[in-house]
């Protein structure tokens, strides 16, 4: 039907955020030993700014993402929302951050590719087997569960089924939860994401929702971004092109979070370690600044606190 083809599309949208990682990896804007194991050489070069910008983006959530496990001393669970092929969980793994237990959800069929890439590369089992108490990992249908990692095969906008398995697998909901949704949201319908997002205040005491993903989309250039989306067939459900920063954090705090924080992507650029930005900076040339300036300006993060059990991490900035 016409919402296969739809949802088809939304889930290509995978392999072009892990295709635009691998590409800034190669080009050493950040290290992430695993994403080869996941995509192989990308044959198409990516231009600077788009480098730039999945610089920001990847930095800007591992640094909430990271401050939110410190604060609450690694006793937390992460749910990562539309994770895609997403490296993430390893990451933390290496550097000694690993939640008491890390989920992942995405459709069945990227679900199953990413559970059989899993299998047959060794540097992404051991990780998981080596976490794990048991000799045998549990493998059902679209999903698999261990002792620190899940990954569930699961549409997003079904929630009763999605609470039911996540509780299946071992989700506790007295634990501080971080649930992150890196451009995710923008392919589900301003009601399907207004319930996601109310669910989980209404689930977890403690918690924290990290949303990055499109802003400002009502100029010409925002046109232009949606108009290329289009083209490839994308159900952009979600995309409210009238979305502020204000509105963005709006939809946070009209849905039970008690605090909420907004920045543009550019505003974030300039507020990530300095030295660092030098750094990447010297990688390739960059002729045209107000292109770096205007694309990132067209994206968001969004970070959003719920803190019954007082851990501090409303204080969570950059
Ligand atoms: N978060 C990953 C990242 O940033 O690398 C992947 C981002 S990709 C642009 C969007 C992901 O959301 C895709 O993997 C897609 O399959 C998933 N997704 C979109 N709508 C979904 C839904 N209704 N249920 C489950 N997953 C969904």
């Amino acid at each position: 039907g016409s919402d296969d083809t739809a949802d088809e599309a939304v889930r290509s949208t995978c392999d072009d955020a892990t295709v635009c990682k691998r590409f800034a990896v190669s080009m050493n804007y950040w290290k992430d030993p695993y994403i080869q194991y996941f995509i192989k050489q990308p044959n198409e070069r990516k231009a600077p700014e788009i480098n730039r910008g999945y610089y920001a983006r990847v930095k800007a959530v591992n640094i909430l993402m990271d401050a939110f496990i410190k604060k609450t001393s690694c006793n937390c669970q992460v749910i990562n929302l539309g994770a895609g092929l997403d490296t993430t969980f390893w990451r933390l793994k290496d550097q000694n951050l690993l939640p008491k237990k890390y989920f992942e959800i995405d459709f069945p069929m990227i679900v199953l590719r990413k559970i059989h890439l899993i299998k047959t590369k060794p540097p992404l089992s051991k990780p998981i087997i080596e976490t794990h108490s048991s000799s045998s990992l549990l493998i059902d249908g679209c999903s698999m569960d261990s002792d620190r990692y899940t990954i569930i095969g699961q549409d997003l906008r079904d929630l009763p089924v999605l609470m039911e398995r996540l509780k299946k697998f071992g989700l506790n909901t007295k634990l501080p939860t971080l649930l992150l949704a890196e451009c995710v949201l923008v392919y589900i319908t301003p009601e399907k994401s207004a319930e996601l997002i109310k669910w989980a205040s209404s689930t977890f005491n403690t918690t924290m929702f990290i949303n990055y993903e499109q802003v400002n989309m009502t100029d010409r250039f925002g046109q232009v971004m949606i108009e290329n989306l289009q083209r490839r067939q994308c159900n952009l459900a979600g995309v409210d092109i009238c979305q502020t920063l204000e509105t963005q954090k709006d939809r946070f705090l009209l849905n039970g979070w008690d605090h909420a924080n907004t920045m543009d992507m550019m505003t974030v650029y300039n507020s990530l370690p300095q030295a660092d930005i030098q750094r990447i900076e010297h990688l390739e040339f960059l002729d045209e600044k107000e292109l770096l300036q205007q694309l990132l300006q067209h994206y968001c993060i969004c970070w959003a606190t719920k803190d019954s059990g007082d851990f501090g991490i409303r204080d969570i900035m950059f």
